[in-house]
């Protein structure tokens, strides 16, 4: 049994989930362990005790520990990346693409760490002297979705760490084999007892622990609206931190200017790779009119060329969806799709393979509206809906006219329309002649509406959620 990490040991329980790969369902990779309340209340006190020391400590000796963490995940990125492949369903080169981002999120915080920060100036009083630092928050509960099982929890880990937090965390429950195996890296690179804790389980048990438990001086959280809701409200009961990433229905505006080519791969890319399976994937796709009909036929052309399999086999471009629940979800949309009104043109089937797993046809609803569910809400899943813009300035429209803000796309050779979407998408991240989804590790990441919550993540940025400001007054009087 793959065990807890609490306070430096490795702790068993009486219970313990299948970890199942979803491309092949009689594949068990492994049993995990599940923590329960009390287990997490360790980990909290754990953490709580390790803080004084660890916020305090030399930052050499934490810059030195998040660089071991990043080269050996950069050393180890293959085998980091067939486990993620097994467990969750993407294919192999981007699961490796995947390890290879976490070890260079690791090592870049381990530069920031090192990051001379704060300010000294006057104070509008003589004699005084202001100080503007940030100081550690404390114990951060750490809780992370299935779909990113090594990447998300490496940009809220590291930043924490960095800026001298320790840490509980709790993986999703599909995906535990990451976050263990990353948890075992943490703890071989040599991270003091307490400072980072693993804890596997349900969202409603550990979860909610975690929310609940006033040593947790903050929640960074990336999942569905729904829980990120119930996160708000728990840490605002009780005053803590918080910090949500959550769904989106991403918009990519085609305009008739576009390079057809360019803007397929564009679509393909951001509606189909990783399954359909991430927050900027694209799910709204708005043609301007004069190339719709030729956009969706080179579209489905591409979709056709598809390889839906196994994850980790040679040649498969599409894996499958993650579990029996999210195909369900899936097919579900597809059929309301045809209920509202929408066309399927492509796709809309289980795909049967030589072994049991959750395959799903890359899938197209065209003659799509704007307030249809299908295009309100988020899907999840390989499955793009094609609506009509008569012009650019409808196609601004119906790209903003959602409850969701994480990213916006533009496909198109003029300079203006790009430059004029850039500035009224309203989108925390914009992509011009690019997929909505693929982001870099240096740079803010996040959106707004009922996207994201709060500072946003990554990059330098990410110093705003995990430390708090101190403003010192200091008088000194000194003669002469
Ligand atoms: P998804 O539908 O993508 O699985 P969820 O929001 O259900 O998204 O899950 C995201 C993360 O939130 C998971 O780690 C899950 O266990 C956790 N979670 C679910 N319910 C709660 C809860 N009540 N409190 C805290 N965390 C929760």
């Amino acid at each position: 049994m793959y065990k807890n990490l609490i306070n430096g040991e490795w702790v068993g329980s009486t219970n313990a989930a299948q970890n199942i790969n979803p491309s092949d369902t009689s594949d068990i990779i492994g049993e995990y362990a599940t923590a329960g309340v009390a287990q997490t209340i360790d980990a909290i006190a754990a953490a709580t005790a390790a803080f004084p020391s660890w916020s305090r400590g030399p930052i050499q000796a934490r810059a030195d520990l998040l660089e071991r963490i990043g080269n050996e995940i950069l050393l180890r990125k293959d085998e980091i990346g067939i486990l993620l492949a097994r467990e969750e369903g993407k294919i192999l080169s981007e699961a490796v693409g995947e390890a290879l981002r976490a070890a260079q999120i690791f090592k870049f915080y381990a530069q920031e760490v090192l990051r001379f920060g704060g300010q000294l100036g006057p104070s509008v009083r003589p004699g005084v002297n202001v100080e503007v630092t940030r100081e550690a928050l404390g114990v951060i509960g750490i809780i992370t979705p299935w779909n990113y099982p090594i990447a998300i929890p490496a940009w809220k880990i590291a930043p924490a760490l960095a800026y001298g937090n320790c840490v509980v965390f709790k993986p999703a429950e599909l995906v535990p084999g990451c976050g263990w195996l990353l948890a075992d890296i943490i703890k071989r690179a040599g991270v003091p007892d307490g400072v980072f804790n693993l804890v596997m389980g349900s969202g409603s048990v550990v979860g909610q622990t975690l929310l609940d438990h006033k040593e947790v001086s903050a929640i960074t959280f990336t999942g569905s609206v729904a829980t990120g809701q119930r996160v708000a409200q728990a840490c605002i009961e009780r005053m803590a931190k918080f910090q949500l990433e959550m769904g989106s229905k991403n918009p990519l505006l085609i305009l008739a200017d576009a390079d057809l080519d360019n803007a397929v791969k564009c679509a393909i890319n951001g509606a189909f790779f990783s399954t359909g399976q991430r927050c900027t994937a694209t799910s709204r796709i708005i043609v301007e009119k004069p190339i719709e009909a030729a956009f969706i036929e080179a579209l489905t052309r591409a979709m056709g060329e598809l390889t839906v399999g196994d994850a980790r086999a040679p040649g498969t471009d599409m894996g499958p969806v993650v579990d029996q629940r999210q195909l369900d979800q899936d097919l579900r949309y597809i059929d309301l799709g045809a209920s509202e009104g929408a066309t399927l043109a492509s796709g809309g089937q289980r795909v049967q393979r030589e072994q049991q797993g959750f395959y799903l046809a890359p899938t197209l609803l065209t003659n799509c509206a704007n307030d249809m569910r299908i295009a309100r809400e988020e899907i999840f899943g390989p499955v793009a809906c094609v609506m009509t813009a008569d012009d650019y300035e409808h196609g601004l429209h119906l790209a903003n006219d959602s409850e969701f803000g994480l990213c916006a796309g533009i496909c198109t050779g003029s300079l203006k329309h790009a430059a004029h979407f850039k500035r009224n998408a309203q989108t925390g991240m914009v992509m011009v002649n690019l997929p909505t989804a693929g982001v870099d590790y240096h740079v803010p990441f996040g959106g707004r509406k009922a996207s994201s919550y709060g500072a946003r993540e990554q990059g330098k940025n990410a110093e705003e959620f995990f430390t708090t400001v101190k403003t010192s007054y200091v008088f000194a009087d000194l003669p002469g």
